[in-house]
């Protein structure tokens, strides 16, 4: 319940924060034991429109276009070191918000910081080309800021999402309007208050918080946006694109994940193990790129998933905040979202290897907290080996040969990450060439911390890339220019 000491945040925009209407209020809980920590805005399509509003005059300011690219570059290299600054105080508010373990928040905050730091080194090496046509004309091109970027975010990584596709868009030159989503506004609207000394003209970056059937919808389908990056679920994605045609705009979808570990008899077992483990127990499996199916081969199946959960036996569980290795899940949706899949599970005969049950926290008890899990033997074609799960619940199928071990890696609707572990070089490129996804991971995992590595889905996981120069392409607009100096 929320009391008198709970903070209250208006919204960012044109370079003020919003006084909150109290009768359209949102209440932002902790997950690890359910408390209101903050009330945001029930940001509107008014709130949305003036948000863009302020983006645009900002985009055509004297002010904005004024500044030269190295002078941007300068201001987001600030960004980021302020950020590390307040390293401590954005981990908490993470932890606290989304219920991961503060180290793994701390991490975020990093991450976030090296986004600035990649794209702030970017924002004076944007170049044209020049073409050669014709004698007596100069053709160029010059790769312009394409304008009013509308972000929409998830609740499980907002700092570090945010930071990925904000920075970038402010380093080409276009100004900003972010949703976050409706569970873990905080960190961003952190984040905005910090960088607000940095003097961005108002109206560069703005932040509107609200529902996304509100405000998302809002901002996804203003006729005044000219690109439109989203993070989240499938089914929002198909929506924001809807919009998107509607306005002719173009989109980026970054959506969900059915990410294979696959496992041959000759890996290196210790590091597997250890990958394997950490890549589905990160952010208690709430991670887009979770490792969230392990197809191994037969040989070495049983062996290797007893060591698999006699290490997950091993783990804590807690509040975030109190170092555990897993916190709770985000929310009582989230909550049941998972149990409909165990109970699948049970109900198919699905045998558990280790966990499949939610425990009880000390001082917690409206926090969900579930051990993790390890499914056995899952026909590669159930649905709890192709939905998105979305908890510390990892799957696990077999296989014979390398041709049937490709072939279930592609066969779910989706293509975001895989991991491939073998010592045999020429396997793991073989494997890596025929993957259907956007980032293949030979003997370690992880697509977070890859700033500069090119990020997105094949498949139902979207397409766009995120991250590294690719991103780039997002964000700008190409014009070419023809000029003739010979009559
Ligand atoms: P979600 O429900 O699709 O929500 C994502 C964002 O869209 C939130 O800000 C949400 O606002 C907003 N939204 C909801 N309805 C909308 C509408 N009609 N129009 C415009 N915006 C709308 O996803 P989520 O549950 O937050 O996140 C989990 C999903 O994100 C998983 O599928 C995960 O794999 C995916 N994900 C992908 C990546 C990636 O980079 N590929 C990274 C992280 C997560 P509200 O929350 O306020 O409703
Ligand atoms: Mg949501």
């Amino acid at each position: 319940m929320s009391n008198s000491t709970t903070k209250v945040q208006g919204c960012y925009i044109n370079g003020e924060w919003t006084v909150p209407d109290p009768l359209n209020l949102i209440e932002v809980k902790n997950p690890a034991n359910g408390s209101v920590i903050a009330v945001v805005p029930r940001g509107n399509q008014e709130d949305v429109n003036r948000a863009v509003n302020a983006a645009k005059e900002a985009f055509r300011s004297k002010e904005w276009r004024a500044l030269e690219p190295q002078q941007r570059g300068r201001l987001l290299f600030k960004a980021a070191e302020i950020i590390r600054e307040n390293k401590e105080e954005l981990a908490k508010i993470e932890t606290l918000n989304v219920g991961k373990p503060l180290k793994q928040s701390e991490v975020d905050v990093e991450v976030a910081a090296r986004y600035f730091d990649f794209y702030a080194g970017i924002a004076d090496k944007i170049m044209g080309e020049t073409i050669p046509v014709q004698e007596g004309i100069i053709n160029y091109t010059v790769r312009e800021p394409i304008g009013i970027v509308g972000h929409v975010i998830p609740w499980n990584y907002p700092l570090q999402i945010g930071a990925r596709s904000i920075a970038v868009s402010l380093a080409t030159g276009n100004a900003a309007v972010l949703k976050p989503a409706e569970d873990t506004p905080l960190s961003i609207l952190k984040l905005v208050e910090l960088l607000e000394p940095l003097g961005f003209p108002k109206g560069i970056l703005n932040v509107v918080t609200g529902y996304g059937h509100e405000a998302g919808a809002a901002l996804s389908g203003h006729p005044d946006i000219n690109h439109i990056t989203f993070t989240g679920s499938v089914e929002t994605g198909k929506r924001v694109m809807e919009s998107a045609a509607k306005n002719i705009v173009p989109v980026t979808l970054e959506l969900g994940g059915k990410s294979p570990n696959i496992v041959f008899d000759d890996c290196n077992v210790e590091n597997t193990l250890d990958w394997v483990l950490r890549s589905i127990v990160q952010n208690s499996g709430q991670t887009c790129s979770a490792g969230s199916r392990l197809v191994i081969q037969e040989t070495i199946k049983k062996s290797f998933v007893k060591q698999l959960a006699k290490a997950m036996e091993k783990l804590t569980i807690g509040a975030g905040i109190d170092h555990p290795d897993l916190g709770p899940v985000l929310s009582k949706k989230q909550f049941e979202h998972i149990e409909r899949f165990l109970t699948l599970a049970k109900e198919d005969g699905i045998p558990v290897a280790t966990g499949g049950n939610w425990v009880t926290v000390d001082g917690c008890e409206e926090g969900y907290f579930l051990q993790p899990t390890i499914l056995d033997d899952v026909p590669p074609e159930h649905l709890l080996a192709q939905e998105e799960i979305f908890g510390p619940v990892l799957t696990v199928s077999t296989f014979r040969t390398k041709e049937e071990a490709v072939q279930i890696a592609n066969g779910t609707p989706y293509g975001l990450v895989a991991g491939v572990w073998t010592e045999d070089v020429g396997r793991a490129h073989r494997v890596a060439n025929q993957l259907e996804c956007g980032q293949v991971f030979i003997n370690h995992y992880g697509a977070g911390g890859g700033v500069a590595q090119p990020f997105g889905g094949h498949k139902k996981s979207g397409f766009g890339r995120e991250k590294g120069l690719e991103a780039i392409q997002n964000y700008t607009q190409l014009k070419n220019v023809a000029l003739r100096y010979s009559f």
